[in-house]
């Protein structure tokens, strides 16, 4: 290997001392880590100056593009204040305004924020929360979790125990608690003939047999609303969410609503259960709401479970606490990302660059290697057919050599390719990255 190159001289350092997350870390005798030096916009440069469009908003996190100018200022003025303070006992009002802006964006409904520090920490926060809630209420044989075959909520032991991604999950399984799979809404899996939304009446129905036998040990349902992630961008027909409710209602067990991904105006609507026009009981957000830049997570609830908590007893409050709940920078950088929201209007602005980055994947979709090419919002998924067992590291590297960011989901469903691209991607980039994919298949064929 060269080690003349800057970017050589970082790897190897970082292979050494950094243990990569979702990295068996022998593949990067010859699969290169990239050391990134700087990013800007949609594009991300290394130690060389190679550039790299990244159309998966590292990690799903990205909004508004890298170094956004806003978001800078915001953090800037935020450290000449307050860097951070422990939100037991003392609060500070990026925290305060951050809260009341959420709670505003859910029509007031819901209205109390309780804060950790990353997805997983959320569905670790929600599960005990609506344990805590039915202990509290009087039930406290309603310990179960419901989940969809293919969720992803996090990594965290009690995150995988309702997560069904066998990578993930497997080799854990013996530390992780049971939780109950019910069939997945994906419309990847309906039978020749039916449409996505018979398909997700068909999966509620599932779901109603499943609560009829176990309502009365079940807690709640944790759902990724219209899209599942890790499934492989696995889309589904809101119908689904709004069958989980009512069922959720009828029976007396809680519908989680994860958003970590989807929030955020990344499904077309803000939030992706708006399209349902349902209220969960738990909304966990995560990644994009500091616009890609700190770590930060939240979890909001209904005022009737914060009122089961409300009492004299120590022991009926919730007992949950992350050393950096809070944090002011980070509610800071969440609170420049929520004005972005409104200054430039993005939910109207995706619309339309939506639809041009519809059409310029139309030869993509039509391609003979690719199957069922979707979109939702501001998510772009296809599956391509191979029978390459190393498939999704080989088009990432062939990606990277094609200045493109892409990281294929390998699983049960196939080889998922997806794009999920800052919202401030720019035409030429659209274009760029569709032309780009399509040399990809090419060569990989
Ligand atoms: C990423 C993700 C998580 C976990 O978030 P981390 O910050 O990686 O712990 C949970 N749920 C969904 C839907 C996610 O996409």
């Amino acid at each position: 290997m060269q080690t003349s190159t800057r970017n050589s001289v970082l790897l190897e350092r970082s292979r050494t001392a950094v243990w990569h997350p979702c990295t068996q870390m022998k593949q990067h005798e010859t699969l290169p880590i990239i050391p990134i030096a700087r990013a800007q916009g949609c594009w991300l440069y290394d130690c060389d100056g190679k550039r790299y469009l990244d159309a998966v908003s590292s990690w799903w996190v990205n909004l508004f593009g890298h170094a956004e100018p806003r978001i800078n200022a915001a953090l800037v003025d935020q450290l000449q204040q307050l860097e951070h303070v422990m939100l037991a006992g003392f609060t500070h009002e990026p925290v305060v305004a951050l809260s009341e802006r959420l709670s505003a964006l859910t029509g007031g409904a819901l209205g109390h924020c309780f804060y950790g520090s990353d997805g997983a920490s959320a569905t670790e926060i929600a599960l005990k929360m609506s344990f805590h809630y039915w202990r509290n209420s009087g039930k406290p044989d309603k310990t179960g979790f419901i989940s969809l075959a293919g969720s992803y909520h996090g990594e965290t032991l009690g995150a995988l125990s309702v997560s069904d991604v066998a990578l993930f999950k497997d080799t854990y399984a013996p530390l992780l608690r049971h939780s109950a799979q019910v069939p997945s809404p994906d419309w990847r899996k309906a039978a020749a003939g039916i449409s996505a939304p018979e398909h997700a009446l068909r999966c509620a129905q599932a779901l109603d047999s499943h609560l009829e036998q176990h309502h009365e040990k079940t807690a709640a349902l944790i759902v990724e609303p219209l899209v599942q992630g890790a499934a492989g961008m696995a889309m589904y027909d809101a119908e689904y969410l709004r069958q989980a409710r009512a069922l959720c209602d009828r029976y007396g067990v809680h519908l989680i609503v994860d958003e970590i991904m989807t929030g955020f105006g990344r499904t077309g609507t803000f939030f992706a259960y708006e399209q349902a026009a349902i209220t969960p009981d738990f909304l966990c957000l995560s990644k994009g709401i500091t616009g890609g830049y700190l770590p930060l997570s939240v979890v909001m609830t209904r005022d009737a479970v914060y009122q089961a908590f409300y009492d004299e007893s120590v022991t009926r409050g919730f007992l949950h606490s992350h050393s950096y709940t809070g944090n002011a920078l980070a509610c800071r950088a969440a609170l420049a990302t929520l004005d972005i929201f409104e200054q430039d209007d993005t939910i109207a602005a995706n619309r339309g660059k939506a639809q041009r980055m519809t059409a310029a994947t139309r030869e993509l979709a039509a391609h003979p290697r690719v199957s069922h090419f979707r979109s939702t919002g501001m998510i772009w998924a296809f599956e391509i057919g191979s029978t390459d067992p190393a498939f999704g590291r080989h088009f990432f590297e062939a990606a990277l050599a094609h200045e493109l960011l892409l990281r294929p989901i390998s699983g049960n469903a196939g080889n998922t390719v997806y794009f999920m691209p800052p919202y401030t991607i720019s035409d030429a980039e659209i274009e760029f990255l569709a032309a780009r994919t399509l040399d990809i298949l090419e060569k990989l064929s």
